[in-house]
């Protein structure tokens, strides 16, 4: 039987197929383990596949991008030009560095092999021959044991040259970032991999698929959309999306953090399990005493929920928080989305000035600077909000915090935009009597004046 490391079982409401080897007892990195647990053998069986078969087995699958857009990946396969003379490329996106959002990194250090597996599937059914991981900056460990795993692979004849004498030759090169937060955008990402300073492309009109890297067909995905790869072949699509909900199929890993009893990775069936589920079951609930406030659902740049709110759905149903299932569609029809998994938690000791400010810090660092609109304003998001948070403020900054966000949005090359505006738009529409009032956080973010709070 598949043992744990003691607090890391799996709970009872968990379906793993990603996670299934992270934290597991006796269980390393290397090619020989991987392979007595069945490694490689889907890619032996998508070798017996035609590559149109494959990228139909994914389209049939339903899955979506785990990197946050929740893009369809078998469709975004099926845009590589079917007639080109350039070469394409397999981009992994391991440049995970939403706030909130941790679970490629543990792919990546626990079973990379899962994940070189996954893209050399993927890079047969697009016809890549060149593939690339691109890891953030942050994480050294996990470009040395990818660096490790892609070279044990390749000594296996599981890349190279004639794959398993399929004919077909496969390399994948880790690319190490320098530490931007704009890298993970996908065009952004291109244009540092070609050696150049990230500024993200105007998209639409050209996507990558189309015109990425050197302006020839690339495919970018996520880690953990590569890896549900794997498991598509090997369970057959239609199987694959009898896991989930319709439209929101397959397995996910949410990342939770915050307030709760035991964050830390879940994987579960998409929209099989509720928000009240996460916080009571998965995570043993609340801190004792205290009572829920707002949530993050998916990553700093989703829209903050409020605990109280109701939230109307296109079926007529109202639920509340605690009822959304943790889905792409119920999450946009909450007025927010799913985004990249990370889930954070927040209950009434959390000061919401503290948490604006703390985001607006980090996306006026993290502004490529390209357009005006996002390199002015998210600093000045930053500065207002250090006034609020300071006790500095005049009366209308928090008015004139939200005019700058809302001059931001929409008007950017890229979603970056979006996200560095949506979170202080979110907190001031829903927390403006705080934002507005005496209250004052400690270094930590806890309320130190509680009283200050009008109920
Ligand atoms: P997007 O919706 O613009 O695109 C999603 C994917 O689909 C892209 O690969 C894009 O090329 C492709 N696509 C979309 N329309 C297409 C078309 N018509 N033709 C061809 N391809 C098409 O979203 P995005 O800007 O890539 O990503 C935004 C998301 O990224 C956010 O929702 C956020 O959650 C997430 N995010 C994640 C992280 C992380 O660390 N995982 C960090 C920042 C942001
Ligand atoms: Fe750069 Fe911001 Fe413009 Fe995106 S929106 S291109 S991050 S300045």
């Amino acid at each position: 039987p598949v043992q744990y490391l003691p607090g890391k079982e799996p709970h009872a409401r968990e379906k793993r197929l990603i996670f299934k080897n992270i934290d597991r007892v006796g269980y390393n990195p290397s090619i020989e383990c991987y392979l007595e647990n069945g490694g490689y053998e889907q890619l032996k069986k998508a070798f017996t596949m035609e590559r149109s078969a494959i990228t139909n087995e994914v389209k049939a699958s339903g899955l979506r991008g785990r990197g946050g857009a929740g893009f369809p990946t078998g469709v975004k396969w099926g845009f590589i030009p079917p007639t080109n003379t350039k070469p394409v490329y397999l981009i992994c996106n391991a440049d995970e560095s939403e706030p909130g959002t941790f679970k490629d990194r543990y792919i990546m250090h626990q079973d990379p092999h899962q994940l070189i597996e996954g893209m050399t599937i993927a890079c047969f059914a697009v016809g890549a021959k060149l593939s690339y991981i691109y890891v953030r900056e942050e994480f050294p460990y996990a470009a040395k044991i990818l660096e490790k795993a892609i070279a044990e692979a390749h000594e296996k004849g599981f890349l190279g040259k004639n794959i398993l004498g399929s004919g077909f030759d496969c390399e994948i090169y880790v690319h190490r970032g320098a530490g931007a937060y704009i890298c993970g955008e996908e065009t952004g990402l291109i244009e540092s991999l070609e050696g150049k300073r990230p500024y993200p492309r105007i998209k639409p009109p050209y996507f990558p698929a189309a015109l990425g890297l050197y302006m020839s067909p690339t495919i970018v995905n996520n880690v953990e959309s590569l890896c549900h790869v794997k498991h598509i072949i090997e369970m057959g699509g239609a199987e694959y999306a009898k896991l989930g909900t319709p439209n929101n199929t397959g397995t996910r890993i949410l990342c939770v953090s915050g307030d709760v009893q035991k964050p830390g990775y879940y994987e579960v069936e998409v929209g099989k399990v509720t928000m009240g589920e996460v916080i009571n079951d998965l995570c043993g609930g609340l801190k004792p005493g205290r009572k829920l406030k707002a949530i993050i659902p998916g990553g700093s740049s989703s829209k903050v929920l409020r605990a109280d709110e109701k939230y109307k759905l296109r079926d007529g149903r109202e639920i509340g928080i605690m009822d959304i299932p943790m889905d792409f569609d119920t999450m946009a029809q909450c007025g927010t989305m799913a985004g990249s998994g990370g889930v954070i938690i927040m209950d009434d000791s959390r000061s919401m000035t503290w948490v604006i400010n703390n985001l607006n810090a980090f996306y006026a660092h993290e502004s490529c600077g390209q357009c005006t609109p996002c390199r002015e304003g998210s600093l000045w998001m930053k500065k207002i909000s250090d006034r609020i948070v300071g006790g500095d403020a005049s009366p209308d900054d928090v008015d004139t915090l939200e005019t700058v966000a809302n001059q931001i949005e929409g008007k950017t090359i890229c979603a970056f935009g979006e996200a560095a505006s949506w979170p202080t738009q979110s907190f001031i529409k829903k927390f403006r009597d705080e934002l507005k009032s005496d209250c004052k956080p400690d270094l930590t973010g806890k309320i130190v004046n509680e009283e200050t709070l009008v109920a």
